[in-house]
């Protein structure tokens, strides 16, 4: 067991909706000891493709730390998707719309044209895959820059949700920290 399925197990909330909750390590409060070691297993995971990645590409915010603890073993920066108003970036941007499931909205996320060229080979970093649409958006913004998807590494997904099969069925090479095969009455089950 990895040290993201330990913090899972003894810090995981499985609340109502098959909503995982990681508030005290991850989406509020951040672990950083516990992050620098997940930083080195998302290399580990993609380490056999580790000289084929220039940069790793996010979604603010709960992207953002993983993306920065991944990238110091991978030694490239990171670049991240703003939500919303992103007027401060400037017009020169690639957009994609993305909706949530969870919260039920439609969102426009953007990226500076100045951050990413037809030549990156970009790795997709994200906290949580629950039905696939933030790497789907991110996955378009890396197409319209001309640039190539190398693969996405997440730190939970969600297997009994439909993402993870549309992403891999996409052709797009997505590996997970922790995969979930259920959460049953507040009992967290992981994939072998
Ligand atoms: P997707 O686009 O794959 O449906 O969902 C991905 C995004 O939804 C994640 O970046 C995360 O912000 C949010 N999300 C989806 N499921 C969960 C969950 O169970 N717990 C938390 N904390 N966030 C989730």
């Amino acid at each position: 067991m990895n040290i993201l399925q330990k913090k899972i197990l003894t810090d995981g909330e499985a609340l109502p909706g098959n909503i995982l909750k990681v508030d005290s390590f991850l989406n509020h409060r951040i672990d950083v000891r516990a992050l620098r070691e997940i930083g080195k297993d998302f290399y580990e995971l993609f380490k056999d493709k580790a000289n084929d990645i220039n940069k790793i590409l996010t979604v603010e915010a709960s992207g953002i730390a993983l993306a920065c603890y991944a990238a110091e073993y991978f030694d490239v920066p990171v670049v991240f998707a703003k939500k919303g108003q992103h007027k401060n970036i400037g017009s020169d941007v690639f957009t994609a719309e993305v909706f949530s499931f969870t919260k039920g909205t439609t969102y426009e996320i953007a990226v500076s044209r100045l951050y990413l060229h037809p030549e990156d080979k970009i790795l997709i970093i994200d906290d949580f895959l629950a039905n696939g649409q933030a790497v789907l958006g991110l996955q378009k913004i890396v197409k319209d820059a001309g640039a190539t998807l190398v693969g996405a590494g997440i730190a939970i997904t969600k297997a009994f949700q439909p993402g993870e099969k549309m992403l891999l069925d996409a052709g797009i090479d997505v590996r997970s920290l922790a995969a979930i095969e259920r959460m049953d009455g507040g009992n967290i089950i992981f994939r072998e």
